[in-house]
């Protein structure tokens, strides 16, 4: 199965709205901001008919009075925009539950497992579409791709009222005809520093030498080109996505027996594994937490090649760090394992790690399962110790609205 992202923009969404409530405004050029008689402020949104005279949002309505005198200049009504917002996002919610709102008038929409419950990218976006228009008589415009950047830049170029598929392995042919400018993070300035290479399109910038642009830009010149050859992974991010899952425990007394803190650290990982797969997704990054005797706290973290949800996996890891924290002779007064990283489980896309892993997760989906209907308590590998042996036990998924 591969990764189809969904994004979806309103079309002249404020101005829409009000067109669908007052149908003597359709067709006409409509200016949502301010009224005529408003000398400041900007244009929130210009209806495509006023767009014809080159109107467009975050211009001063003065000039769009210049520009469009005979347009109908409308302060809006938030409170409208906000509830036609909530029926398409209810909408999209029975497409997919994972959804993320980006503005009032956009959303992401991860339709990776919906795949094949309506039929494919096409029925599932003429599904949207018929819903919306049936339910709020609003247009959109939806753009599928493999990640959010792809569609994002996607449903702009077929907009009003458009659709656009394109499919996996086809995102760098797909931009690299494109002006710059459509790539989002390529602003002014960088535009104007690229510009002195000969770079105009996205295209030019994903050939580019990368010698050329760490020269120009650093670090920071690997991501560019990843973008502009329609490289992202960052999830579509739900209100209870998680950035990060972890858990430890403080004991009652300061321990020095490794053999007991590896049992417990396996018990913690197990638990943070199962949180993991509960929210479907996956770590790349694992992070082991030991506070010593005397509070001094010090992290060990791995990052692995690939993606994982499998318990073993993330043990291995553990495993591994677990020399570097013997190393220090202290007790130990807590430990606790952390998963970062985090993306949508993909685990149909998995080209390595062979057979193994994927009868693991196999299991491991049986075994969620029953832990599912039953609590945790009752499925758990002969490694880990119980849960009354601890004092404390504190856990937290951290949340947080980053950018994509
Ligand atoms: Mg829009």
């Amino acid at each position: 199965m591969n990764r189809r992202i969904l994004h979806i923009d309103m079309d002249a969404f404020f101005a829409s709205v009000e067109q669908v409530l007052d149908p003597s405004l359709r067709g006409k050029p409509l200016i949502i901001g301010g009224e005529k008689t408003d000398l400041r402020g900007v244009v929130s949104t210009a209806s495509y008919e006023a767009r014809k005279f080159g109107v467009h949002s975050a211009m001063p309505l003065a000039t769009a009075k210049r520009l469009c005198p005979h347009g109908i200049f409308m302060r809006g009504n938030h409170a409208r925009y906000r509830k036609a917002s909530l029926k398409v996002r209810a909408i999209l919610e029975s497409v997919s539950p994972i959804v993320e709102p980006a503005s009032i008038d956009e959303a992401y929409v991860d339709v990776s497992g919906s795949q094949r419950l309506f039929g494919g990218d096409d029925a599932i976006a003429a599904h949207i579409k018929k819903r919306i228009r049936e339910e709020t008589s609003l247009p959109c415009t939806i753009a599928i791709s493999p990640n959010k950047l792809v569609s994002k830049i996607a449903t702009d170029q077929v907009k009003p009222d458009g659709y656009i598929c394109i499919a996996e392995g086809e995102e760098a042919a797909y931009l690299r005809p494109l002006p710059l400018s459509k790539l989002p993070g390529a602003g002014p300035r960088t535009r104007e520093v690229l510009g002195r290479y000969g770079v105009q399109t996205i295209g030019d910038l994903a050939a580019l030498p990368i010698g050329t642009l760490e020269n120009v830009f650093g670090p920071s010149a690997h991501g560019l080109q990843r973008r502009a050859r329609g490289e992202s992974s960052s999830p579509v991010e739900t209100d209870s996505t998680p950035k990060s899952i972890s858990r430890e425990t403080t004991f009652e007394q300061d321990l020095g027996d490794w053999d007991k803190l590896e049992r417990v650290l396996v018990y913690l990982a197990e638990r943070t594994a199962y949180t993991l797969r509960e929210h479907g997704m996956e770590t790349k990054c694992v992070t082991l937490k030991v506070r010593y005797t005397g509070f001094d706290t010090k992290t060990f973290a791995h990052t692995l090649d690939e993606s994982t949800s499998v318990d073993s996996e993330i043990i291995g890891v553990l495993h591994q760090l677990l020399p570097k924290a013997r190393a220090r002779r202290d007790k130990v007064r807590l430990i606790g394992v952390a998963l970062t990283s985090l993306s949508r489980n993909q685990h149909q896309l998995r080209l390595f790690g062979g057979q193994q892993s994927e009868k693991w997760e196999k299991v491991l989906e049986s075994v969620d399962k029953v832990r599912g209907r039953h609590g945790f308590e009752t499925i758990r590998t002969a490694k880990s110790v119980p849960r009354s042996s601890m004092r404390s036990e504190r856990t937290h998924d951290e949340r947080d609205n980053g950018a994509p």
